[in-house]
C-alpha cells in the first residue's frame, strides 16, 4: 500500500482528503452496523430458548462490540490525520489551498499507520514555491 505522501502526491491533495473522509466515514458505518450486531445478540441472549442460542447470541455480542471498537478507532484516527492535514494545507505566503509537491515526509506508511500528531510532511506550493511543513 502506497504511503500517505505517495497517495497525497499521486492524487492531489483534494482528491486524497476526499478519499480519506471517505474511507474514515465508512468506518463509521460499520462501527454503528457492529452496533445493530451487538444490540441485536443482546435480544437473541434475552429471549434465549436454549443453551445454542444464548452461545449464539453471546459470541454474537462480542463480535459485534468489538467491530464497533475498531469502527470508532479508525474511523477516529482516519478522520483526525484528514483534518490535521487540511487545516495545514494553505501555502503561508500565497494562502494557495492545497496547490503543493511534497518534498519529504514522516516514515507512518499509510493511513493505517499514520497519526495526527506524528505525522508530517514537508511540501512545496506549485504557485510561490514557498515551503513548509504540514
Ligand atoms: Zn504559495
Amino acid at each position: 500500500m502506497p504511503s500517505t505522501a505517495e497517495r497525497i502526491q499521486k492524487f492531489g491533495f483534494k482528491r486524497w482528503y476526499e478519499r480519506t473522509l471517505i474511507e474514515s466515514h465508512a468506518y463509521l458505518v460499520t462501527a454503528f452496523l457492529g452496533m445493530i450486531l451487538a444490540f441485536a445478540a443482546i435480544e437473541l441472549i434475552g429471549e434465549h430458548s436454549g443453551a445454542t442460542h444464548l452461545l449464539l447470541g453471546v459470541v454474537a455480542a462480542v463480535v459485534g462490540t468489538a467491530i464497533v471498537g475498531f469502527g470508532i478507532q479508525r474511523y477516529y484516527r482516519i478522520w483526525m490525520l484528514a483534518e490535521s492535514f487540511g487545516d495545514r494545507a494553505t501555502c503561508p505566503q500565497c494562502r494557495t489551498y492545497a496547490a503543493f509537491n511534497v518534498t519529504a515526509a514522516s516514515s507512518a506508511p499509510d493511513e493505517d499507520a499514520a497519526t495526527a500528531g506524528s505525522t508530517w510532511l514537508k511540501v512545496k506550493c506549485r504557485k510561490c514555491g514557498a515551503d513548509w511543513t504540514m
